[in-house]
């Protein structure tokens, strides 16, 4: 086996960071290097649509880890330096700064990147933005006063999560989705429900089975936007959140296997045996299909089990996913995943806006949305690590969810 004295990360964020520092506590001691594109040190995401665009957290707590944290493990981090290519057989990348840049294990953590509008709005007017970045906030956030008009394209997660700031910073929201009801990709129409009504009434109007048609130029910043059904309307500023995609460009064009994401495996290792990936950017196998996650939880676990992989210590990823959402003073925690789900059953929670929704594919439990409901999550969680399938109907009737298995 050729000597490992260079672990290369491409992708300074959330995974790449993790994939870092583990490497370093299972005792790598040679050159670790962090490259970048964004100017910033690696940052948690979630606050962005949620307290830090409300003004309720400090930028300086936006970052993982103190910047004296990259110098005491000795981590480089190139910040500002897109990776432009992977050459697999030189062991090298080409650096946007003319640079080349060698390695004797490679770690693809290149995230995903928003969808924009199709070719039909090109070009994008400048009050249309995507949300993904620390700098797409600081773009939005001084336009996002009171009484100003916002446009939502989009009813996932990130388009009701700045739906929720924006209606309580005073901002006038609307929210279309093409589906005939929210968060249609990813949760059932009882937790779909629960938001809709969360948001209508704070004020937020929901447009369901429409899409946007056109934006033309009114005044300044402040634009027409044209719907599918003829309607119209002014608005002064737009946010897309209509999903987000794998950013396989490099790894793609280093010729490694990609479906729906970089392709690996239970280690994070790619087709090419000294190159592994974690992350938004990769699919792997969960219950036997294919997944692509989108969350922390999978970034932080699949990088660790990278590292493990790369210091010879591999254990398989068999994760019990977890995700969260920040509405107004709703918190959602998410256990497991629904994906393939024929039944759901809802669970009224102790207080008031407290509810759970069991998903179930026959008998076996899958996932739980639990809204401000921490005991459903938990329960839920616990159930799914230790492979429990609780009993539906108790679950529904309310009893002591002890009685439930
Ligand atoms: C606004 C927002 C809210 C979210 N809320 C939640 C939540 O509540 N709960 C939850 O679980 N998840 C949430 N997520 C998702 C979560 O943040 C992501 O799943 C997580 O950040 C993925 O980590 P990652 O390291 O794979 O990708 P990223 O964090 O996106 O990091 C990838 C990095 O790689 C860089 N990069 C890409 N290509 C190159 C290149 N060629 N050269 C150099 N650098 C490159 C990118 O610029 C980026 O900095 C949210 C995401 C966003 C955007």
């Amino acid at each position: 086996m050729p000597e490992l004295n260079k672990i290369v990360v491409i992708g300074a964020g959330q995974a790449g960071i993790s994939a870092a520092a583990k490497l370093r506590s299972l005792g790598f001691a040679g050159e670790l290097i962090l490259i970048g594109e964004e100017p910033e040190l690696p940052y948690q995401r979630p606050p962005l649509t949620k307290k830090f665009l409300l003004g309720e957290l400090p930028r300086e707590r936006l970052y993982i880890k103190p910047a004296a944290f990259y110098e005491d493990q000795n981590i480089t981090v190139i910040s500002n330096v897109r990776v432009e290519s992977i050459v697999p057989d030189d062991r090298s990348l080409v650096l946007s700064n003319g640079e080349k840049c060698s390695w004797d294990k490679l770690v693809v953590t290149t995230g995903s990147v928003p969808m924009d509008l199709p070719a039909s709005f090109q070009p994008v007017p400048s009050s249309v933005q995507t949300i993904r970045s620390l700098a797409d906030i600081d773009r939005l956030q001084p336009r996002f006063s009171e009484n100003k008009r916002l446009l939502i394209v989009g009813g996932g997660y990130i388009g009701l999560e700045i739906a929720a700031v924006a209606a309580s910073c005073g901002l006038e929201v609307t929210l279309v989705e093409l589906q005939d009801r929210l968060l249609k990709r990813v949760a059932s129409t009882d937790t779909a429900t629960y938001f809709h009504e969360l948001h209508e009434k704070r004020g937020v109007n929901i447009r369901t089975s429409t899409s946007l048609a056109a934006l033309a130029g009114a005044d300044g910043d402040t634009l027409e936007a044209t719907f599918d059904d003829g309607s119209s309307q002014i608005v002064d500023l737009t946010v897309l959140g209509i999903g987000i995609r794998p950013d396989v460009t490099l790894a793609e064009a280093a010729g490694l296997e990609i479906e729906n994401g970089i392709s690996v495996d239970a280690f994070g290792q790619t087709s090419h045996p000294d190159i592994y990936a974690a992350g938004d950017c990769t699919s792997f196998v969960y219950k036997g299909r294919r997944v692509r996650l989108e969350s922390v939880q999978n970034a932080i676990d699949q990088a660790e089990k990278v590292a493990e992989a790369i210091m010879g210590e591999a254990t398989a990823y068999d994760p019990v996913p977890w995700f969260w959402s920040d509405q107004y003073d709703t918190k959602l925690q998410i256990a497991g995943l629904n994906t393939g789900f024929d039944q759901t059953v809802v669970r009224a929670g102790a207080r008031e806006n407290s509810q759970s929704v069991w998903y179930f594919s026959g008998e076996q439990f899958l996932a739980v949305d639990a809204m401000n409901d921490p005991k459903s999550y938990m329960t839920g969680r616990k159930w799914l690590m230790a492979g429990i399938n609780p009993d539906a109907a108790r679950i529904a009737s309310g009893v002591d969810l002890k009685e439930c298995v």
